[in-house]
């Protein structure tokens, strides 16, 4: 990252001192200062690591309610079959005893911003001097009659990988051949924008080969998506997309729009003229807001997303917190993805170190690259480079982009792999 001229700073400082922002400037008098960092997903364990990385005389809890981590990238490539579970789930071993953070498994229940304090299920409390928060999402349940998180146990989202994930796998595995996998697409904004399509694209690769009378079907709430060319292009070749011996259908919205769940009947009602679809398998996936905790919190704004500085991840509704990942509203372009919030964590750590020590945050640059599997050898991709033009994050004009035409769809399965295994060693490794 560039630094500030001293005169952007004093600029900066100004702005901030006017909006209330505290910290700019002022370093702590004396003794290590405490991050605590809230959720250890994508973008708290890039936070816990880098803030350490940064500046080793930091003191960092990671507080994270479950003790082993599985990964959504890779989740739809178990349920397609083509890797084991196990392969991505990860522990806290090496961020504990490599990097001296401390990782406490518990619930954070309640933040209080007045007296920087965050209150644990388990009863303790923990001070903070700044606090980043990556909770990631939480579903909005209100939006689908008959669909709640009692019934998720049964008719699954597997948007938050773990259980869901297998559930859904097995799901599959054990209907009968000649039946329909309805998956639900849910509305802008959401986490993964290309993940419902990858799921589609790696069931019907199961189906293939071992349902082949069966098929996927796509009830969107959108009328386009993410990739969308590079998706059907691959359907075109792999699932014989747009033939009447498709694998895949898709219908858009709003007539592909899911209002209702019927989960003894194995129905959903989807569009403004009700049409009931029946499924063998039914995966809803739900519209989306940012985790329990940002809420309860007061970050977060009407859209139900917490909005951010995207200079510094710091909330703009509560000084001395950042927020990072899902939760946050990032800058126009940036898409909710494990990338991003990694590289929004860098970024935010860096700035967070830099406050701590009195010094003004650098000028940012993030990237994103989503990759997708389409089937086992098969992959495309999306990706983008943001920078600050006139004070305002978004995209660099010209940088990324997603595969060309005719661009080697087998290298491009192999990045994948290659960016999962790179990924999950720099959150954990
Ligand atoms: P998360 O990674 O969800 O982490 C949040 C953590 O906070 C969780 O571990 C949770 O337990 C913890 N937490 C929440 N509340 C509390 C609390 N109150 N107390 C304690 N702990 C708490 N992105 C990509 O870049 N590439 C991909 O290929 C890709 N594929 C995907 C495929 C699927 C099917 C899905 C669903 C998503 C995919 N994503 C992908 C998106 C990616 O998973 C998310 O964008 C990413 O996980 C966001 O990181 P996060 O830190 O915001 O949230």
């Amino acid at each position: 990252m560039s630094k500030l001229s001293r005169r952007e700073f004093i600029k900066l400082a100004g702005v901030a001192t006017s909006l209330g922002v505290a910290g700019l400037g002022s370093a702590r008098a004396k003794g290590a200062a405490h991050v605590v960092v809230l959720g250890g997903g994508f973008g708290g364990a890039t936070a816990a690591k880098y803030l350490k990385k940064f500046d080793p005389s930091i003191q960092v809890t990671l507080i994270e309610a479950q003790k082993q981590y599985t990964t959504c990238p890779a989740s739809n490539w178990v349920i397609g079959g083509l890797r084991p579970m196990k392969s991505i789930v990860f522990g806290y071993d090496a961020l504990a005893s490599k990097y001296a953070i401390k990782v406490v498994h518990d619930t954070a229940v309640q933040i209080d911003a007045e007296t920087k304090k965050v209150k644990l299920k388990g009863g303790d409390s923990i001070a903070y001097d700044r606090l980043i928060v990556s909770p990631g999402i939480d579903f909005r349940w209100e939006t689908i009659e008959g669909y709640d998180a009692e019934v998720a146990e049964k008719i699954p989202h597997a948007w938050q990988a773990g259980p869901q994930t297998l559930v859904l796998k097995k799901q599959i595995e054990a209907m009968d051949d000649g039946g329909t996998v309805i998956i639900a697409a849910p509305p802008n904004p959401f986490r993964c924008p290309p993940g419902p399509y990858e799921r589609a694209s790696l069931i019907a690769h199961y189906l293939h080969k071992h349902k082949p009378k069966s098929k996927v079907l796509i009830l969107d709430a959108k009328a386009k998506f993410s990739k969308q060319p590079l998706f059907t292009a691959g359907w075109e070749k792999l699932y014989g997309y747009g033939s009447d011996k498709s694998l895949i259908e898709w219908l858009p919205g709003p007539d592909g729009t899911v209002s209702a769940v019927d989960a003894k009947a194995m129905s959903v009602v989807a569009g403004e003229i009700e049409e009931t679809f029946k499924g063998a398998v039914i995966n809803i996936i739900p519209a989306q807001k940012a985790g329990r905790i940002a809420h309860d919190a007061g970050l977060t704004d009407e859209s139900g997303w917490c909005p951010v500085d995207h200079m510094t991840w710091e909330s703009l509704q509560h000084e001395g917190i950042h927020v990072i990942g899902d939760a946050s509203i990032a800058a126009k372009g940036m898409p909710k993805s494990g990338y991003m919030a990694n590289s929004e964590a860098k970024v935010c750590a860096a700035a967070v170190v830099d406050l701590l020590q009195g010094k003004p945050p650098g000028i940012p640059s993030w990237v994103n690259t989503c990759y997708s599997l389409v089937g086992p050898k098969y992959g495309i991709s999306v990706a983008a480079v943001y920078g600050v033009h006139d004070g305002k994050a978004g995209k660099v004009k010209g940088a990324g982009g997603v595969s060309p035409k005719g661009s080697n769809t087998m290298l491009e399965a192999i990045y994948a792999e290659s960016w999962f295994n790179n990924i999950t060693d720099d959150l954990f490794g």
